[in-house]
């Protein structure tokens, strides 16, 4: 296998790799000539989001062991939905300022994540009736919650040199081995999945087979209007491996071209310092 030249080089982000795909001169502003994009409202968005579900995988196990007797869906929704609403709202408090200096319009931002918030909670407690009609609860309860969810997932491999965030990892066991399932959340629709979405999803299943020892079969990436199962195969993997190669071979006097898409370059972080060059 082929894990890339990792002794030269500093870590690579999973966005580093779908990036090449369609824009090899970005991720040479960026890795080679160390160029940062500016920081901006869906970044600090991100970081909010990324905070809150952070503490949720921190403190899940703690929810569901405190469920000592029956409950409805509505009750354990409202024991999920009152968890964070605590942990949004700190999060929220906390960024209010720099939220503010990039014109984020927190009420509108509150609504549209409390929707994802809502998604989150849903598959979680769909799992925990199943064992509550069985009468399992209290810490028996959280130990036998299948599939468990880890939501933003933030994920590293010092072996690799990689590290990525996923958006949700769903947990089961099969024949008694422990299965994990990346799955990556789009904001769009799309009539097929696209080769950079599929491409993150095989770097998350390597990252998730380096950290767990184990083999990723398959991914889920969720557009808009579908759920689209990918199986995780050698050539995928393969390709991974091939676009790290590629950017620890750029060659330090050569540029990338711009590339020819010009729709991509409307939204690109880096678009000034690389018209600029
Ligand atoms: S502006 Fe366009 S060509 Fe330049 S780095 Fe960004 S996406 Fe690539």
């Amino acid at each position: 296998m082929n894990d890339g030249n990792k002794d030269v080089r500093q870590a690579l982000n999973v966005r580093d790799i779908s990036d090449y795909l369609y824009c090899a001169r970005k991720v040479y502003l960026r890795k080679t000539l160390n160029l940062r994009e500016k920081t901006n409202a869906k970044m600090i968005k991100g970081m909010i989001r990324h905070e809150i579900f952070d503490e949720l995988n921190k403190t899940e196990a703690n929810i569901v062991s405190g469920i000592t007797q029956q409950k409805n869906l509505t009750e354990m929704g409202d024991i999920y939905k009152m968890h964070l609403l605590g942990i949004t709202e700190r999060i929220f408090r906390k960024y209010e300022n720099l939220a503010v200096s990039f014109e984020i319009n927190m009420q509108e931002y509150w609504q549209d994540f409390w929707k994802n918030v809502q998604q989150e909670i849903q598959l979680r407690i769909k799992a925990i009736s199943k064992l509550l009609e069985k009468n399992i609860l209290g810490y028996e309860l959280w130990q036998s919650l299948e599939p468990k969810y880890l939501t933003e997932f933030k994920i590293s491999s010092e072996r690799l040199q990689l590290v990525g965030r996923i958006d949700r990892v769903m947990i089961e066991k099969q024949d008694g081995r422990t299965i994990y399932v990346p799955c990556e959340i789009k904001n769009a629709d799309a009539i097929k999945p696209y080769e950079s979405d599929m491409l993150q999803l095989a770097c998350y299943a390597i990252l998730l087979e380096d950290k767990f020892n184990t083999k990723v079969m398959e991914g889920i990436i969720q557009y808009k209007n579908k759920s689209i199962r990918i199986a995780i195969d050698e050539s995928r993997r393969q390709k991974v491996f091939s676009i790290i190669k590629s950017i620890d071979n750029f060659p330090s006097s050569q540029i990338p071209k711009i590339q020819e898409n010009f729709r991509k370059c409307e939204s690109c972080g880096l678009r000034d310092e690389c018209f600029d060059i």
